[in-house]
């Protein structure tokens, strides 16, 4: 019986010098909540929400929306990122199309941005959603390119609003809104992109995918999918200085975020949260806990400064022992 009781898990994820970082959960469906609270995430860094468009149906209604969001803040304590609908690359539905470059074409904002409906029922679940959970929701848009999605996002968001004012639904503190890197333009751009939102999330999935021009569905060249490759650690490294400059914070949320390499780079670059599937928050943790905050900084400089993926590798064997 004693050796069933479960290990005491951390109240805050720690460097070995007390630096406290925040590690959170990527989910997609309710099914996976119990996983969090058992790796003791402190909130959902990436809540994926395009399994409400699969299926038998065309579209979830707002109310069954609006059911599945409340079913994860119910289940989960901390905040909680939703994204908006991610169709099209290789998430296809029955809104999509067939295009000749489908992760180069009709996708995340730009497909949203289009259709105009779908956009508005699922801002209006959220923001109704975040008015019974005062201070927990926050909106993360994907597949942003150009600044004027970002402009044209925020006028969506605020005609939901008043909206919902005029309706007579008394809504809380505004909900923090934020914007995938995972496009070199904006990584590359990040200051101004940074000094219109609330927050920034990397998305490095899809950054190493179009900073390698590799498709990362595509096994016969997974070799070159190289998410901890120099020049994709450049382009986060670019961000998290175009972000402190605005005065927001960052987070990752690609696969690089629960990463042991990968997560290293991260915490030395001065990354603020890691969202990670739930089944690697203790290797991330004690990662985080074996070393200072300096060494995970000194790390993160070195790295800036090599040629490939294999010397990065070396320089973390070399690191880590
Ligand atoms: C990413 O691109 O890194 C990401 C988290 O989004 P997805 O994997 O859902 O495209
Ligand atoms: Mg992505």
């Amino acid at each position: 019986e004693a050796a069933r009781k479960k290990k005491k898990r951390p109240d805050s994820f720690e460097t070995a010098d007390g630096v406290s970082l925040k590690i959170t959960a990527n989910i997609e469906f309710e099914a996976e909540l119990p996983k969090i609270k058992e790796h003791g995430a402190q909130g959902i860094g990436l809540l994926r929400t395009e399994s409400l468009l699969f299926g038998h149906r065309l579209r979830k209604s707002m109310e069954e929306q609006r059911a599945f969001y409340s079913a994860v803040l119910e289940g989960s304590t901390g905040s909680v990122t939703i994204r908006l609908f991610d169709i099209g690359g290789d998430k296809t539905s029955s809104r999509t199309v067939k295009e000749a470059n489908p992760f180069l074409g009709w996708r995340g904002i730009r497909l949203l941005l289009d259709e105009k409906e779908l956009l508005h029922n699922q801002l209006n679940a959220i923001v109704r959603t975040a008015a019974d959970y005062p201070g927990r929701i926050r909106i993360l848009v994907p597949m942003v390119s150009v600044i004027d999605e970002v402009a044209e996002i925020k006028d969506e968001l605020e005609s939901v609003i008043t909206e919902l004012k005029t309706e007579g639904v008394e809504l809380g503190e505004s909900i923090p809104l934020g914007l995938m890197v995972e496009v070199p333009s904006v990584a590359l751009s990040a200051y101004h992109f940074a000094k219109e939102v609330d927050f920034l999330s990397m998305g490095t999935n899809d950054l190493t995918q179009y900073t390698m021009a590799v498709d990362r569905g595509n096994e016969r060249i997974c070799n070159l999918f190289q998410h901890y490759h120099p020049s994709v650690l450049h382009l986060i490294s670019n961000t998290v200085k175009g972000a402190e400059k605005a005065g927001i914070d960052v987070s990752v949320c690609g696969e690089l975020a629960g990463d042991e390499i990968g997560a290293a780079c991260l915490i030395g670059m001065g990354i603020q949260e890691l969202s990670m599937v739930p089944e690697s928050i203790p290797e991330i943790s004690e990662l985080l806990h074996s070393k200072t905050k300096a060494e995970f900084e000194q790390f993160a400089k070195s790295a800036l400064t090599l040629a490939s993926s294999e010397e990065l590798e070396n320089l973390f064997e070399d690191w880590k022992n």
